[in-house]
């Protein structure tokens, strides 16, 4: 008698947020207290994972920019394989899975194996890191526009970003430190001022957290002399500028 098919399991994509486990969502808490199956990346913070029970498998596919433990493929491949054997998995994903995670391509190759996705929300960083460092993202009288970006991808000078930042406007750069000498070139080539504020937020969230602040012009500067590492934001605009007093002038210098 042939065996009946076996039920494929979940695949739920969760956002473990930016590092506190106290910004989980409940949702998320919930599915990776009462996992069997957790496969994370490497920007999940240990005490979330240790919310997980003893008994579940832990499986680590953690990615760095010069070595790619498992390639995107081959997550892929797992998760579905796993799914597959009936078991629910939980992927764990730093911030939100749908901002610069990967969590799409994820989706898409549990989907084209008839694998049930469901995606949980998490706090990115560039929320996090606003709320941590006390750094609007929109503010009346600084921002009413919000454009993230990442600093490492494909083609980075070849992409236009012209408009993303300057007056009126807040750019979020994520994976940006790598880069930071070439996205301020980038930046004052397409015509936004030296001084222009940036703060960089470092490990946001979580014990060791940094902000460091200066202009434009300085932020290769920055980043190497305070030797700054992953995961950091970049964040610029007239929202990063040192405190709420130097905000105000911005906004008196804007109506004059
Ligand atoms: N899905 C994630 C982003 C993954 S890309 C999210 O929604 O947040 C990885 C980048 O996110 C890092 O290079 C860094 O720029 C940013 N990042 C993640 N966690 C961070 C943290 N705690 N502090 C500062 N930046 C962080």
């Amino acid at each position: 008698m042939p065996h009946a098919a076996l039920t494929p399991g979940t695949v739920h994509l969760v956002g473990a947020g930016p590092g506190d486990p106290d910004l989980l969502t409940l949702r998320a808490a919930r599915l990776i207290m009462n996992a069997s199956l957790i496969v994370h990346d490497g920007l999940v913070e240990p005490a979330i994972l240790a919310m997980a029970p003893r008994t579940a498998r832990m499986v680590s596919v953690a990615k760095s920019r010069s070595r790619h433990t498992l390639p995107q493929d081959g997550i892929n491949a797992l998760l579905v394989r796993e799914a597959r054997a009936g078991h629910d998995v939980i992927r764990l994903k730093g911030g939100d899975p749908f901002v610069f995670g990967r969590g799409g391509e994820e989706a898409e190759a549990c989907r084209a194996a008839g694998v049930p996705v469901v995606v949980v929300p998490g706090i990115s960083a560039a929320n996090g890191a606003a709320a941590a460092a006390q750094i609007p993202l929109t503010h009346r009288d600084a921002a009413s526009i919000v454009t993230f970006v990442a600093g490492q991808c494909k083609g980075l000078t070849e992409q236009d970003w012209s408009g993303l930042a300057g007056k009126g406007r807040t750019l979020v750069i994520y994976m940006g430190v790598a880069t930071a000498e070439a996205i301020s070139e980038k930046l004052m080539a397409d015509g936004l001022a030296p001084q222009v504020p940036v703060a960089v937020i470092e490990n946001a969230t979580r014990a060791a957290m940094r902000v460091l602040r200066g202009p434009l012009a300085g932020l290769a500067a920055l980043v190497a002399v305070n030797k700054v590492k992953s995961p950091a934001l970049i964040v610029i605009g007239d929202v990063a500028a040192r405190d709420e007093t130097e905000l105000r002038e911005i906004a008196l210098e804007a109506v004059k």
